[in-house]
């Protein structure tokens, strides 16, 4: 593969799928970014559902993430709690509005229609590739990897079904292993 076609690959297909959530989400009122925050805190774990996280996994500035945040509250998709440790720090998750929402819009039909197509072994392949593309472009870019918490090197696996997060010395849900976080460090490989 030559240097940039990559790049011009992943450009095209980024291009393609934000037209198809660009048309299905007008309906809602909703632009791709709307949907990525709704995708972003709908995965979030509870370390990482805050307007500063969204911030930081969208790349944006605090202004935007604020904006973006103001129209999902507005259209009743998310709701803001204060924490209940620390009344500074509002956490954000998404109504059952939301979570429909979303699970009707994303990934776009168009998505699911292109992977019908392709085996489960390119898609796998494909999956690994991308993960590892977006690891170094993380790490030269020097931004949070926002990786799921089973793959973290502070993930403590204490007996079936009994986790523990390393770093905060909390224990984890099962589905709280399956989420994104924001203190997420990626695993050496082994
Ligand atoms: S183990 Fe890692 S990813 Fe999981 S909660 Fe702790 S810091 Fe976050």
């Amino acid at each position: 593969m030559q240097r940039h076609q990559g790049y011009e690959l992943l450009e095209r297909i980024g291009s393609l799928l934000r037209a198809e959530l660009r048309k299905s989400g007008a309906e809602y009122g909703l632009q791709p970014a709307h949907l990525q925050a709704l995708g972003f805190f709908a995965q979030a774990n509870r370390y990482s559902n805050t307007p500063a996280a969204l911030t930081e996994y969208l790349g944006v500035t605090k202004g935007t993430a604020s904006q973006t945040l103001l129209v999902l509250e507005n259209l009743g998709l998310v709701k803001k709690t204060e924490d209940i440790c620390d009344r500074r720090v509002v956490r954000v998750e998404l109504t059952r509005r939301g979570r429909s929402i979303l699970a009707a819009l994303a990934p776009p039909e168009l998505w699911g229609a292109t992977c019908a197509k392709l085996g489960k072994r390119d898609l796998d392949d494909l999956a690994g590739r991308l993960e590892q593309v977006l690891r170094v472009m993380q790490q030269v870019n020097g931004t949070r990897t926002f990786g799921v918490c089973r793959t973290c090197r502070h993930f403590l696996s204490e007996g079936a079904s009994k986790f523990r997060c390393g770093l905060t010395r909390e224990p984890l849900k099962a589905e709280e292993s399956l989420k994104i976080c924001r203190e997420h460090e990626a695993a050496p490989a082994a």
